[in-house]
C-alpha cells in the first residue's frame, strides 16, 4: 500500500486505511499533498499572515487547505505569533517535540507511566516519537530518559529487566508506524486515576 509523506489533515493516515469517520476519506492523495505544499511552499519563502496564505494557493482555500493548516499548527510543524505563521526548521521541531506539551501526551510525559498503563503508555511515547520523525535511535533515547525521570521505571511493575530490554522489545511500535492517540488516552485515563 503507498505510504505518503503528509498525514490526512483528519485522521492522520498515512494510507488510505482512513478513520471510520474521517472527512477526507476518498478524497485523491495528490489533492491532499497539494493542499500541504501550497502552504509549506508559501511559508517556506517567509513568515506569513494567515489571510496572506488564502490569496497564495492556486484555486481556492478550501476545507482541505484549511485542515491541512490546521494539522500543521496541532502538530507543531507551523507556529503562530503576532498573527504571523512560520514554518519550524526541522532541528527546531525535534527539538521543541521532545517535551510532548498537549494531552493527553502531556500528562503521560510529565507524570510517567503506572502499573496498570505501562503497556499503552510506553506505546504511545514511542508512537508519538515516530509522528513527529524521530529517528530510532533518538525515539530509544528519549523513551528510555523518560522511563527514569519520569519515575514511571521505578514504580515497578515491568516484565524486562531494564528500560533497554522493555524500549527495545517494543520496537515493532516504531517500525509499524501505529497510531499514538488511543493508547495514549488509555493510559492517561489510569494515571489520572492513580493521581487523583
Ligand atoms: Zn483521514
Amino acid at each position: 500500500m503507498p505510504q505518503f509523506d503528509y498525514p490526512c489533515p483528519d485522521c492522520r493516515a498515512t494510507n488510505s486505511l482512513h478513520d471510520a469517520d474521517c472527512e477526507f476519506e476518498g478524497t485523491p492523495w495528490p489533492e491532499v499533498e497539494k493542499a500541504y505544499t501550497d502552504i509549506v511552499a508559501r511559508l517556506t519563502a517567509a513568515p506569513t499572515e494567515e489571510s496572506e496564505l488564502y490569496d497564495a494557493v492556486d484555486g481556492e482555500w478550501g476545507a482541505l487547505h484549511r485542515a491541512a493548516l490546521e494539522r500543521l499548527k496541532r502538530d507543531e510543524r507551523v507556529t503562530e505569533g503576532n498573527d504571523v505563521l512560520r514554518l519550524r526548521t526541522s532541528e527546531e521541531f525535534r527539538e521543541e517535540v521532545s517535551e510532548p506539551t498537549r494531552e493527553p501526551m502531556r500528562t503521560i510525559y510529565r507524570n510517567g507511566s503506572v502499573p496498570g498503563c505501562h503497556d499503552n503508555a510506553v506505546f504511545a511515547m514511542i508512537a508519538w516519537y515516530e509522528m513527529v520523525g524521530l529517528s530510532w535511535s533518538e525515539t530509544r533515547e528519549n523513551v528510555i530518559e523518560w522511563l527514569r525521570d519520569s519515575g514511571a521505571w521505578a514504580r515497578g511493575g515491568f516484565e524486562e529487566p531494564s528500560p533497554e530490554a522493555l524500549v527495545d522489545a517494543k520496537r515493532h511500535v516504531y517500525e509499524a508506524g501505529y497510531g499514538w492517540k488511543e493508547k495514549a488516552e488509555a493510559a492517561k485515563r489510569v494515571i489520572d486515576r492513580h493521581r487523583g
